[in-house]
């Protein structure tokens, strides 16, 4: 099926020819002029990926942008006029996952989006119906509806296990996973991590970590 990319710019031009860029790729492109309108074909065809504009008409893209992020964990990309670093931070504190200055090349946007489309929900997320729910983009973590509250390292590790389910990693493998292969440190602090991700788990009564003895851990979710 052909994924579907939302585009919220009122600079009607720069919308159709992004649109077409997009139709080349094999996507189905979506406009819309301002973000009441757009908010609405959100909600009707679920696209894959927004593209959004800051400065629109009415709402501006910052208000669409958290309001999206109320109900929808989609990649969001943001163009903006302004190549303020403060806007940039704005934007990706509120929840966007992207940020592109004007003027850009429409294949640069496109390139873009192939690369947030390859990253989004798959493997770790799970359907909604788990208890234990991880969402990458944000990196928030909600175990039965409520935030659980990780640090980041946390996060990926937890992140990292839950995706490769069932699968057995040693502490040199989860370390380099997570630090990677250039980073100084030390191995036992991945214990120390585990126990913390598990303490936090059992909380919620998930015992989802298992200890396999003299190999290392792995993730379980018995039903
Ligand atoms: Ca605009």
């Amino acid at each position: 099926m052909e994924k579907k990319i939302l585009i919220i710019e009122d600079e009607k031009e720069l919308a159709e020819i992004l649109g077409e860029y997009l139709k080349v790729e094999g996507y189905e492109a979506i406009l819309a002029p301002d973000g009441k309108e757009g908010l609405a074909l959100l909600s009707r065809y679920l696209p894959d990926l927004v593209i959004l504009d800051i400065m629109l008409p009415g709402m501006d893209g910052m208000e669409v942008c958290r309001r999206i992020r109320e109900k929808h964990e989609i990649p969001i990309i943001m163009l903006s006029a302004k190549s303020g670093e403060m806007d940039k931070v704005i934007c990706l504190g509120i929840g966007a996952d992207d940020y592109v200055t004007k003027p850009f090349s429409p294949l640069e946007l496109v390139a873009r989006v192939k690369a947030h489309l390859r990253r989004a929900p798959k493997g770790g997320e799970g359907p909604d119906t788990e208890r234990l729910i991880l969402k990458r983009e944000s990196y928030t973590a909600y175990a039965d509806g409520q935030v659980l509250e990780l640090t980041t390292k946390e996060f990926e590790m937890l992140y990292f296990l839950k995706k490769h389910e069932n699968q057995v990693f040693s502490k040199e493998q989860l370390y380099e996973s997570i630090w990677g292969m250039n980073e100084f440190g030390d191995i036992s602090s991945v214990a120390v991590y585990i126990k913390r991700i598990r303490e936090k788990l059992r909380a919620h009564s998930m015992d989802y970590i298992k200890t396999v003895w003299g190999v290392g851990y792995k993730f379980f979710a018995e039903e």
